[in-house]
């Protein structure tokens, strides 16, 4: 999975590849988190793992997890960087486990592993936060999880509402109704659903990609507790990286993010938003003079979840992104003037 990339971290972001170690996870750290209206410590672990099976496959276009797989990652290695980031969690109330993949995939974690997390998690009381693909999510399975630990937390990737866009814009190799059949499995297993909303696919514009968010996330307010919008962050080895590196893609505006955020007001769900490489080129941003101010209303926002609307800095960049917003719609839709000059030449 990668909720656009897992918005947590910012690992991808075109930084020097740190030496690998088979048997120690890529990064683990503490975090407040927002749980059934409590703010409680939640842990976050990313395991290195063997990689998500479709990236295997060429992978989503803007993912570039399989960057952090290593092939031949076994059992004991799973459990030996597991040992190592579960020691500084003792207190924890919320474990969020990522795998740059899926939890349920047993090529990628093989049952041993899966049942060590969900037995730690079990016997400290903490709710399990795991991501999956939506063809892991079966019947067979939950009832294998659920056997062990209860306590649940799936996120999975819905990242657009329109099928066009899963297949044309981000090749998800998954429909819209193959995220609702997980999601009723899920919800039939007494678990609870987080939902990604991936915010500025490639090939979408400005406005047509807050136009997707907004509806993906009220698609996934039908069967999700939590919506997680990710904004795009242009992750390396990727084929956002390529259309940004020939100007042909910019990583979404934070006035965007705002946007869809406030959108989302009316949703009766949990909304967080977390940018990942937020305020940076690689991320979310927006002139670099008011990004940290929307940036802390947004991470506000996301904590306390109040349904008031961010206001968000005053800003003359908010005149440009307008500007943007409008003549790149008018372009796609050949209103333009512009467009009809290149049209004649
Ligand atoms: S499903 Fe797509 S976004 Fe998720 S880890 Fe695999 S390649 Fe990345
Ligand atoms: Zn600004």
């Amino acid at each position: 999975m990668n909720d656009g990339g897992h918005a947590e971290n910012d690992r991808m972001l075109g930084r020097p590849r740190r030496p690998a170690s088979s048997n120690t996870p890529v990064s683990v750290w503490k975090e407040k988190e927002n749980v059934d209206g409590k703010i409680v410590d939640a842990g976050v672990v990313i395991l290195r793992t063997s990689g998500c099976a479709h990236s295997i496959n060429g992978g989503c276009t803007m993912c570039g997890y399989n960057i952090e797989s290593q092939e031949n990652i076994d059992t004991g290695d799973l459990l030996a960087q597991f040992n190592k980031a579960s020691a500084d969690m003792e207190g924890i109330s919320f474990l969020k486990l990522y795998t740059s993949g899926s939890f349920l995939d047993e090529r990628e974690i093989p049952a041993d592993v899966r049942n060590h997390v969900l037995t730690w998690c079990k016997d400290r009381d903490s709710r399990l936060l795991f991501e999956s693909r939506t063809e892991f999510v079966t019947e067979e399975m939950m009832d294998a999880v659920n056997g062990i630990h209860d306590d649940l937390e799936i996120a999975v990737g819905l990242e657009s509402s329109n099928d066009k866009v899963l297949k044309y814009a981000i090749n998800k190799n998954m429909t819209v109704a193959d995220y609702d059949n997980a999601a009723d499995i899920i919800k039939k297993a007494g678990a609870k659903l987080r939902a990604y909303v991936l915010l500025k696919p490639p090939f979408l514009t400005e406005a047509e990609a807050i136009e997707d968010a907004i509806a993906t996330a009220k698609h996934a307010a039908l069967k999700s507790d939590t919506i997680s919008i990710n904004p795009v962050n242009i992750q390396r080895g990727t084929l956002v990286e390529r259309l940004w590196k020939n100007w042909a893609y910019r990583a979404p505006w934070l006035w965007s993010v705002v946007e869809v955020l406030n959108s989302c007001a009316d949703v009766d769900r949990k909304v967080v938003c977390d940018p990942t490489g937020g305020g940076k080129e690689r991320g979310a941003h927006n002139c670099g003079g008011c990004d940290s101010k929307i940036l802390e209303s947004i991470k506000e926002h996301s904590t306390s979840q109040k349904r008031s609307k961010i206001d968000g800095p005053v800003c003359s960049c908010r005149d440009l992104w307008e500007g943007v917003v409008e003549l790149e719609g008018l372009i796609a839709d050949g209103t333009c003037d512009l467009q009809r000059l290149f049209r004649q030449r």
